[in-house]
């Protein structure tokens, strides 16, 4: 079962600084990369077909370190469009990062691990610190701060996820015609549903991890789904392929952003401020105490696991399958599923993230 956790990690003061002072030493450290005289930065123009040979950069494509060709230079070019092709321009949602996690991992050579198969073992907890609204050309956003435990073999003991949520222009504006004095209209939208909107809709997100600095910040950038620094640098070394989508710290919050109540709870305290303020304004900052009893909720919580082990199986079409096989079910496994929708309801989750638990934890 589940080990109880040492939360010793979580910190929720001072937790805005320190992503900043990461990211801003980040941002410093790209800065010189590119200044330097024999930078080995590939930027934009490089993939565009500007790139001087004469460089003699190389690139793992093809899984051999290796001077980068002419040819090269076409296949990223096809890999960027491939992975545009994915997104709306709109963003990504968090059903995307975990089914896009799991239909094209990087695979550890030695282990075989995946982003999300580490997110499931090793990333207990990811709590929402902070929600405020951030502007960019008159449509507003919800930024949430989200706060993770690090690795077993991390060097820090906890990572910072900035969630920006595209929805909330739209819900929030839907709320202006929500009275909040008297009975609510039936087709007055709640903050409930406003949260739940935006969980399910468009986002992006940065991590202020080195996996994510690497490997997937060009992905974001590239994807329309960043809500960092830009990073228009190819990763010729350590993504050439442009596989996999986010680092097991973002993985997390997108399952809990996916399917855990807390924070859908969370969202919805955000909305309903979104409500009750005059201009749309919003800002939560939890407490210490309150997000270190949601880490220990959350990180026994079976729904998050489930979610996690389910896009691990990469089955979308679960629900579809589970739908038909009930129909051709035997009387036998009809009183089995009975009781696992008895027991999935007092867990708060569906009987199909019940089963696939279960499997999970045999
Ligand atoms: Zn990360």
């Amino acid at each position: 079962m589940i080990k109880k956790p040492n939360l010793d990690w979580l910190k929720t003061k001072g937790h805005v600084a320190e992503a900043k002072a990461r990211l801003a030493e980040d941002a410093a450290q790209r800065k010189a990369a590119e200044k330097a005289p024999n930078s080995i930065i590939f930027g934009k123009q490089d993939a565009q077909g500007e790139y001087d040979a004469h460089r003699a950069l190389m690139t793992t494509l093809g899984g051999q370190h290796r001077l980068i060709t002419a040819t090269d230079l076409a296949t990223f070019r096809a890999n960027i469009k491939k992975h545009q092709a994915r997104f709306a321009s709109a963003g990504i949602t968090a059903k995307q990062v975990l089914s896009l996690a799991s239909s094209q991992p990087i695979r550890n050579p030695t282990t075989g691990s995946s982003d999300l198969s580490r997110a499931d073992a090793e990333i207990r907890v990811s709590i929402p610190v902070t929600a405020m609204v951030t502007s960019a050309s008159g449509r507003k956003s919800l930024d949430v701060r989200f706060q993770t435990n690090a690795g077993p073999n991390s060097e820090v003991t906890r990572h910072n996820v900035l969630v920006r949520f595209f929805g909330y222009d739209e819900q929030s504006r839907a709320l202006s015609a929500t009275p909040t004095t008297g009975d609510k209209p039936k087709k007055a939208v709640t903050p409930k549903q406003a949260a739940n909107a935006l969980r399910r809709g468009y986002l992006a997100f940065e991590c202020d991890c080195k996996r994510h600095r690497f490997f997937f910040r060009y992905l974001a950038t590239a994807g329309g789904f960043n809500s960092g620094r830009d990073e228009l640098g190819y990763p010729k070394i350590n993504n050439p392929g442009l596989h996999g989508v986010a680092c097991k710290h973002v993985l997390r919050t997108m399952a809990e952003i996916n399917s855990s109540m807390p924070v859908l709870g969370f969202l919805e305290r955000a909305m309903n401020k979104a409500l009750l303020s005059a201009d749309n304004t919003v800002r939560i900052q939890q407490s210490q105490a309150d997000a270190r009893a949601m880490a220990a909720k959350q990180q026994a919580s079976p729904r998050v696991i489930a979610a996690l082990a389910e896009a691990a199986k990469q089955a979308p079409k679960a629900k579809r399958t589970s739908h038909r096989a009930r129909k051709m079910a035997s009387s036998d496994a009809e009183t089995r599923e009975r009781a696992a929708a008895t027991l999935a309801k007092e867990f708060g989750m569906s009987p199909e993230q019940l089963l696939a638990l279960l499997a999970r934890h045999k």
